[in-house]
């Protein structure tokens, strides 16, 4: 199973409405969405059925036992993250603020707070004839690399016998895309003829570059800026990168993605273009192109 990750650098490229034409245009078996801080796939992946979910443990929080506090105020005082609340002499862990340090622990002389795991996120597998994964990292957590990590596990353990499993990715450059990025085939990044969309998409390149994973590229809504696409193109080119193709800016992918849909079915422009993209990736993939 080769697997195939869409990456943008940052949000707002049509990064997801790329993912999830390229699934239904593979009628693909086995995809997962990355983004487990603001996941969106399974608005558009037409899923059914009620996923699997399981409890995620990134971390761990401070507690303290009522009953054995004597609310001496140690904690509260060497706390560097003020996640220590006082009210009436009653203290409190903010676990919004808590950074699990232990710090609270070691300092407090009644052995009043342990430090307990931590529900930071919810995972949730849609398994039958397709097999999707995904997750939601709770407000205010982090490790959201870790939890990326457990997202492909899930999908590498259970997916079906099929040719190419397709991950769409998070925004940005940081642990949850590199947890992403590791071990896939080919990262295929969404860029946008823009100078910031030119900046993320070389960083993301030089990300994929440290991880020896090989990268393709196309442009999302080129026509808005030809100049910058062409840009692009010639830095490609430079650089050795595939260049798999333009995508024009079409407002039925909107329409379709309010209307809670892929683009695939549409025939519109963006969509004839995204499976001439798709063709591209699978040649680079060694797959066969989908009829
Ligand atoms: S574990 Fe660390 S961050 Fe959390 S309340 Fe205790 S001292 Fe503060
Ligand atoms: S250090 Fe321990 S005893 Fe003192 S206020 Fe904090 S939890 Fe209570």
């Amino acid at each position: 199973m080769k697997k195939l990750l869409i990456l943008s650098g940052k949000g707002g490229t049509g990064k997801t409405t790329a993912a999830a034409a390229l699934i239904d245009f593979l009628k693909a078996r086995a995809f997962a969405d990355c983004d487990v801080d603001a996941p969106n796939l399974h608005l558009v992946a037409g899923l059914t059925g009620t996923p699997r979910t399981s409890e995620y443990y990134g971390s761990q929080k401070a507690r303290i036992d009522p009953e054995k506090c004597t609310g001496c105020g140690a904690c509260f005082d060497h706390c560097r993250f003020q996640a220590i609340e006082k009210n009436d002499n009653v203290y409190r862990v903010n676990e919004y603020a808590c950074e699990g340090c232990g710090v609270c622990a070691y300092v407090c002389p009644t052995q009043a707070v342990e430090l307990v795991d931590d529900v930071s996120g919810i995972q949730m597998l849609y398994t039958g004839k397709r097999v999707f994964s995904t997750a939601q990292l709770k407000m205010g957590r982090g490790n959201s690399g870790k939890l990326v990590s457990e997202v492909k596990a899930a999908l590498n353990d259970h997916a079906p016998e099929t040719d190419v499993a397709v991950i769409d990715g998070s925004p940005g450059i940081g642990c949850p895309v590199i947890a992403s990025v590791t071990g896939v085939d080919l990262v295929l990044i969404v860029s946008e003829p823009s100078l910031s969309g030119i900046s993320d998409l070389k960083r993301i390149a030089a990300t994929a570059r440290i991880l020896n994973v090989p990268v393709a590229v196309c442009v999302n809504k080129f026509d808005l800026y030809e100049k910058n696409t062409e840009a692009i193109e010639t830095w490609c080119e430079e650089e050795g990168i595939p260049f798999v193709g333009r995508i024009p800016y079409d407002h039925c992918a909107s329409e379709a993605i309010n209307e809670g849909h892929s683009l695939a079915a549409t025939g519109c422009p963006a969509a004839l273009a995204l499976r001439n993209v798709l063709n591209e990736v699978l040649e680079l993939l060694e797959v066969p192109e989908c009829a």
